[in-house]
């Protein structure tokens, strides 16, 4: 009985195919592969730590190459990591990046897993990864992958020999994957995942070795390679038109939030594989393992069914060979093997639809409903092949609500019909299942039978029942909402069941430099019509919101309203939420709507804590106009203004010296030397306007290895680095403690650094001339200090600071002692002007 379960764990590969998808239909080719791959029965699983460590040209060999049941798994979802595409950030990042790579995975035939961990940002040792992820909980979520994907063959991205040298979460995830080989086939580990699943030996573990991991191409070809292999990763197959790092190249341009989209490899490219556990039996991937039927008791009989249909496969008519093809199934379906059945039977229902040509979907014309609304259905099914065929029963699964047409399906004759239903009234909102509970810094949190899964189950799944031959058939399918935009064409995207009311805050953090209240506005949207809710909000002790109820009147589903309160600040310095409720006959919501929404990935709807942090924070400010140069995106400038100053966004293009006369301080966005190409042009402008008492704030530049980062940036020598804390708790000491920048205006002490996230800074310099003055030391646990954070210079009348301290993060955290030092880093040298400016007036 409990084998029944794992079905539904690893049988997620069918609700993928539908998942706000337009149903796949296959070419004689891909059918020809399908087959090929039916008569394959070896598995292999890659394991890394983010979205982009993987592989792609190794997964597309394994899978389309080899043919073997291929998956990725990826420790984490990449959500610490920045967005080059749009505003996602943190949760939301981590579930775009989860989309992409499921779209990267549609491309190269793989599956797709992940653990519960969190990508909590850079982490310099797997010491200290394996402290903040919770290690037991990693471990057992990757030996649960392993024992329900029983995978023969484990291969590595990175080395778990060199702590140290790369992301400490490389070097954990193969630490991890080395673990759970030794021990998923162990009764005694994680023995209560054994309800669920049973344990499983891997046969083989790999190291996925490359020359860069030796520092060289010479030193790799003088390398001992006796355990390794080697494949061609660019290998051409004829059937489907395509080198395999040609689909490989797609796959990785799937990766776009990354900046992963790229040129079209092409041409042969070798792999290697150094093995870690097993032995090698050959020098190939799968030498040594069974991968024929005959691994499978009751095996042999089937194989003697499929392999001529491998052999003299009929491109013209795959049709031909339905009536075997049945006979195998049921055969397939009788195995007592429970692993192999249930992997088989979804790969050989596939065959045989597409070699009938057989379409169905189940749509609706709505993207959303509510719990308990009633929604139409769409079926549509048509036969394109002379099979004998009947649609026998359609079953929506959240309360198995059957319909039972018994209709015949005569070749290309479309049949569709329509079915009214119900959600039921206990649904559970569509969201990223991990999402649902509030995580910690290193985990989130998930019920055990969704653990591993790459995304939560479609809101309506559906199981068709289509009798072919006399034989039923059930294909597990899901309602999808499907329409056509005159600009677009037709669009298949996942059908969502979401909260009646939403409640969206404008602003995710409010800063009060002082006393004065500042609105709060907060956007109500109904998924029904006629809503009237009473929307109240929660503050913290010592914190007032007035009016204390307002009431949002919705006449129309999809229809927004505003409401707007006035929050007055607590009196002393504090920190704390305000927790929106919205109220309809006595239900409370409490839910924010995030939506993400790009042409690679399906759209994707997001419910979070709706709840405002709020920070009471006395914060001086001198000089008032600030010009903010972009670089790659960040919420600084919105930050500045919530603190009282008044922030222009330039573009570099239009930077000249009558624009910058009419600012007190220029700010340059993160990376913007590395992404803007005219910025360098303007530099001499920039220095003048410094010259002539502007102040200047540089944020950090990415370097590359063994470069000095952008030349020319400071009106002195200055090189930066690759060098970063990491630890947002890591020491800080002040260098020069009475430098003005750490007394005026806000009086700068070790609390400022208190509270800090996901890091202190990044790409520090570490080379500057003497004009500099380094400000803060600050290190890593077990490093020397780092001086280069914070460097101040003055030049001219004004002051030039480059900074790598993360001011991009702090800020839209709401970190006090960070808008603080920024203040003073604006502020220096505008105290006098100030003054001087109130005498004239
Ligand atoms: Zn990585």
């Amino acid at each position: 009985m409990f084998l029944r379960v794992s079905i539904l764990i690893i049988g997620f590969l069918c609700t993928l195919l539908t998942y706000g998808q337009k149903p796949k239909t296959y070419t004689s080719s891909e059918i020809y592969q399908a087959v090929q791959k039916l008569n394959f029965l070896g598995t292999a699983l890659y394991i890394a730590a983010h979205p982009d460590d993987e592989n792609t040209q190794l997964i597309s060999y394994l899978s389309n190459g080899v043919k073997a049941r291929t998956a990725y798994l990826s420790i984490t979802r990449g959500d610490g990591g920045q967005n080059l595409i749009g505003p996602e950030l943190r949760e939301l990042l981590g579930v775009l990046r989860t989309e992409e790579l499921l779209a990267a995975r549609t491309i190269d035939g793989g599956e797709q897993f992940f653990t519960r961990a969190n990508d909590f940002g850079y982490s310099k040792h797997p010491d200290e990864t394996l402290t903040i992820w919770n290690k037991n909980e990693v471990l057992s979520d990757v030996i649960w992958v392993i024992r329900n994907f029983k995978p023969d063959v484990i291969i590595n991205r990175f080395d778990h020999r060199s702590p140290g040298t790369t992301h400490g979460h490389h070097t954990a995830s193969a630490m991890l994957s080395m673990e759970a080989f030794d021990k998923a086939n162990d009764k005694k580990q994680f023995s209560d995942q054994l309800k669920y699943t049973d344990t499983w030996q891997p046969q083989k573990l790999f190291f996925n070795t490359s020359w860069w991991f030796y520092g060289s191409q010479e030193k790799f070809e003088a390398a001992d390679k006796s355990s390794m292999i080697s494949v061609d990763v660019g290998t051409y197959y004829p059937n489907l038109g395509k080198s395999n790092n040609e689909i490989a190249s797609l796959a990785r341009s799937q990766h776009l939030s990354q900046g992963f989209g790229g040129l079209t490899f092409r041409g042969t490219d070798q792999d290697y594989l150094e093995l870690l556990r097993g032995e090698l039996g050959g020098t190939k991937i799968f030498d040594g393992i069974n991968t024929r039927w005959t691994r499978v008791k009751g095996g042999e009989e089937i194989e003697k069914l499929l392999l001529p249909i491998e052999e003299h496969f009929n491109f013209a008519n795959p049709a031909v060979h339905i009536p075997e093809l049945l006979k195998a199934y049921k055969l397939i379906d009788n195995l007592e093997d429970d692993h192999w059945r249930t992997v088989k039977l979804k790969q050989i229902k596939k065959i045989i639809a597409a070699c009938s040509g057989l379409f169905m979907e189940t749509t609706t014309a709505i993207a959303a409903a509510v719990p308990g609304t009633q929604i139409q259905i769409q079926a549509s099914l048509l036969n394109r092949s002379e099979v004998q065929m009947e649609f026998s029963k359609l079953t929506i699964l959240p309360n198995n609500k059957e319909f039972k047409p018994g209709r015949t399906l005569g070749n290309n004759q479309l049949e569709t019909f329509t079915i009214d239903y119900t959600i039921p009234q206990d649904s559970d909102y569509s969201n990223p299942y991990w999402l649902n509970k509030p995580s910690s810094l290193g985990m989130y949190e998930a019920a055990v039978l969704l653990r591993g899964k790459a995304r939560t189950p479609a809101a309506l799944p559906t199981v068709v029942t289509i009798t072919i031959q006399g034989t039923p058939i059930e294909f597990n399918t899901a309602v999808v909402y499907k329409y056509a935009k005159p600009d677009k064409g037709e669009r298949y995207q996942p059908f969502e069941i979401l909260p009646q009311v939403t409640v969206n805050a404008a602003d995710k953090v409010m800063v009060f430099a002082d006393q004065q209240p500042k609105p709060l506005s907060l956007s109500i949207s109904s998924a029904t019509n006629n809503i009237n809710a009473t929307v109240t909000l929660k503050a913290p002790k010592g914190w007032k919101v007035t009016p204390n109820k307002q009431v949002a009147v919705i006449p129309n589903k999809g229809e927004v309203k505003t409401v707007t309160f006035n929050v007055i600040p607590s009196k002393n310095e504090s920190t704390g939420k305000i927790t929106p409720v919205v109220d309809i006959n006595g239900k409370r919501y409490s839910k924010e709507l995030n939506t993400i929404n790009y042409q690679h990935i399906p759209n994707q709807s997001v419910l979070l804590d709706p709840s405002v942090k709020v920070v009471r924070s006395d914060i001086e400010i001198r000089g008032r106009r600030i010009a903010y140069v972009m670089g790659a995106g960040d919420a600084v400038p919105e930050s500045l203004e919530q603190i009282g100053y008044q922030v222009d966004l330039i573009d570099a293009q239009n930077i000249n010296a009558e624009v910058l006369e009419n600012y007190d301080a220029v700010v340059i966005g993160i990376r913007a030397y590395n992404i803007n190409k005219t910025l360098k042009f303007k530099q001499h402008l920039l220095f003048d306007f410094v010259k002539n008492g502007g102040n200047l704030i540089v944020q950090y530049n990415t370097v590359s290895r063994g470069t000095k980062g952008p030349l020319n940036i400071a009106p002195y020598l200055l090189e930066l680095s690759r060098e970063r804390v990491t630890d947002e708790n890591a020491p800080v000491s002040f260098i020069d403690p009475k430098h003005p920048i750490l007394h005026s205006p806000n009086k700068i002490t070790a609390e400022d650094f208190e509270g800090w996230v996901q890091e202190r800074g990044l790409y520090f310099a570490d080379n500057w001339s003497k004009e500099f003055h380094p400000i803060l030391a600050m290190s890593d646990p077990g490093e020397s200090p780092k001086e280069g954070s914070l460097l101040v210079a003055s030049y001219g009348k004004g002051y030039y600071i480059y900074t790598g301290l993360s001011f991009f993060r702090e800020l839209p955290a709401g970190v006090s002692g960070a808008y603080k030092l920024l203040a003073n880093m604006l502020s220096i040298g505008k105290q006098e002007k100030m003054n001087m400016n109130s005498l004239n007036n």
